[in-house]
């Protein structure tokens, strides 16, 4: 999938998360959530520049989405407990925001024929199939329902609140 692909993806992902943070009274971690998310959405096609790196290869795979969420632990517990996020200790929320980031570009990945191997190092890969990187009326697509679906629950969010 291109950008615009993986930024339509990552906004669907980013949907039900924000939505709950919303509701929980969290608006400030959604909008953190989402803006890394977005910010991030290409981080797995970091091999790109590591040619040493097999491209939809390791960073295509729940090792790099637990390394990522593992290394956003360790911010979180570096900050301390200076304050919790919808009950959870810092550690524990930027786990889930570092694994996330990197599942919503696994998921964009995973709608093409190549598909993704995700149970690197077993070499299967995974693809439901539903649409080639580079078509373009797919990447258009899912960046225009991205930016809708989000217009639409934050509308609803913060219009019932
Ligand atoms: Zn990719």
């Amino acid at each position: 999938m291109y950008r615009k692909g993986h930024l339509g993806v990552s906004l669907l992902v980013f949907a039900p998360v924000g939505y709950w943070l919303v509701s929980v009274g969290e608006p400030e971690a959604a909008m953190l959530t989402g803006v890394v998310l977005l910010w991030l959405a290409m981080l797995p096609d970091i091999d790109h520049r590591f040619p040493v790196i097999e491209h939809r290869g390791v960073t295509h795979s729940l090792v790099f989405a637990g390394l990522v969420g593992g290394l956003f632990a360790v911010a979180g517990v570096a900050l301390g407990d200076v304050f919790r996020v919808a009950g959870l200790g810092l550690g524990t929320f930027g786990f889930l925001l570092g694994f996330l980031t990197v599942g919503a570009h696994l998921v964009g990945d995973a709608l093409t024929p190549a598909g993704i191997p995700l149970l690197w190092p077993l070499p299967r890969t995974y693809s439901l199939s539903v649409t080639r990187a580079d078509n373009t009326l797919a990447n258009y697509g899912l960046f225009v329902v991205g930016i809708v679906v989000t217009g639409g629950w934050v509308l609803v969010a913060f219009g019932s609140g």
